[in-house]
């Protein structure tokens, strides 16, 4: 604006030429005459007469310095983008993790099956080797060296703790064969609690004394089967028809052990037999969709070595125990386990009365609780 009125009065100073110049018109025509060339200069966008004074250090500091944080912005932000999204697809790897332990909580619980490999030793396991098993055990808690069987390392009196939860002066199954007058093992025995609480009880065992571990009344099955095809062959339909309790019980790790030694090839044979039987037990669970709500524990009666196992080394009381199933946190225990915990273990995981008066203590640790109480010393007499 300035220019303007600048230049609207150097107009009408040349409209007015004609009459000679006063003293003090020359020194004003000279002015504007100056005012318009400097007005020309700067419309026609030449370089300002001040640009040695304007636009000295803080113009082309300012530039350089804009344009490239302008021109690598962009790029910077394209990088990040891009590899966000391939970072979000490659997080689906993980979760194949969860589905390999897509455990629920212990609530989720809804039957439980106890294994018995009669004789098994816990370093049979990986040297037979029983894959089924191990795959198991990855996601278990497991007890490979403190787990052990009662005093009497035998058959029937063991597996009658393993199955009430009491010592055997408490069950009184102190034979290893059964002698219909002897009855049935005393107390309350977990087949016991869960018939009571109306859960369908299944028992395939592969010797025929096992029948003194619970009355007939609490096991809705009982069958006997010689041999792992024989075993498979009773155990499957028993899955198919869901169960609340099932006990599974392999003879041949103890038969192959007495007649050709315990960890000899024919004996950790059997026990491989054993396992693929324990494989197909899985695969049906899971055809069925019961796998994931399906508690495991296996076990043993007792260990062994040349030729028996009559409690003259650790071998023969060392026992395996695998707890797997919703809500069990995998881990090594090495806390005291006795085989008569196993029934409260059992009951606990079905959500069953712990009974006062058993011997038994639930393994509580598994599910990743609190060990209430621990056995400080051995409890049983015999
Ligand atoms: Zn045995």
């Amino acid at each position: 604006m300035k220019s303007w009125l600048l230049f609207k009065s150097c107009a009408t100073e040349r409209s007015r030429s004609v009459r000679a110049p006063k003293p003090g018109e020359f020194f004003l025509k000279r002015l504007t005459v100056l005012s318009l060339a400097f007005l020309l200069a700067a419309c026609a966008g030449l370089p300002n007469i001040w640009g040695s004074s304007l636009p000295p250090v803080p113009t082309p500091t300012g530039f350089p310095s804009h344009t490239p944080t302008i021109t690598l912005t962009p790029p910077a932000t394209k990088t990040p983008t891009i590899t966000p999204t391939f970072t979000a697809t490659f997080t689906p790897a993980p979760t194949l993790t969860p589905s390999a332990t897509p455990k629920p909580a212990k609530t989720d619980i809804k039957r439980a099956i106890i294994i018995s490999f009669d004789g098994m030793r816990p370093d049979a396991i990986e040297q037979a080797p029983m894959p089924n098993l191990m795959e198991l055990m990855a996601g278990s808690a497991y007890a490979p060296l403190t787990a052990r069987t009662i005093d009497y390392p035998a058959t029937s009196p063991s597996h009658a703790s393993m199955l009430t939860g009491y010592c055997m002066e408490d069950h009184g199954v102190i034979y290893n064969k059964f002698f219909m007058y002897m009855g049935y093992a005393k107390g309350t025995d977990v087949f016991q609690l869960a018939h009571e609480a109306g859960l369908r009880t299944v028992m395939v065992v592969s010797k025929d004394k096992m029948r003194q571990m619970a009355e007939p009344e609490t096991t809705d099955v009982f069958e006997v089967a010689y041999g792992e095809p024989a075993i498979q062959k009773a155990v499957l339909p028993q899955i198919e028809q869901d169960f609340g309790l099932m006990f599974v019980h392999f003879a041949g790790p103890d038969n192959r052990g007495h007649k050709y030694d315990w960890m000899s090839g024919e004996y950790l044979k059997v026990l491989r037999e054993g396992d693929a039987v324990l494989g197909e037990m899985i695969k049906t669970l899971k055809a069925e969709g019961m796998f994931d709500t399906t508690f495991f524990l296996v076990s043993a009666d007792h260990g062994g070595h040349g030729g028996n196992h009559i409690g003259t080394t650790i071998e023969d009381y060392r026992i395996p125990w695998i707890a797997y199933g919703p809500g069990v946190v995998p881990q090594i225990l090495d806390l005291q386990i006795y085989t008569f915990d196993t029934a409260a273990t059992v009951a606990y995981a079905l959500g069953l009365p712990i009974q006062p008066d058993w011997d038994g203590i639930p393994v509580y640790k598994i599910f990743g609780e609190d060990q209430l109480r621990i056995h400080e010393k051995y409890p049983c007499k015999t």
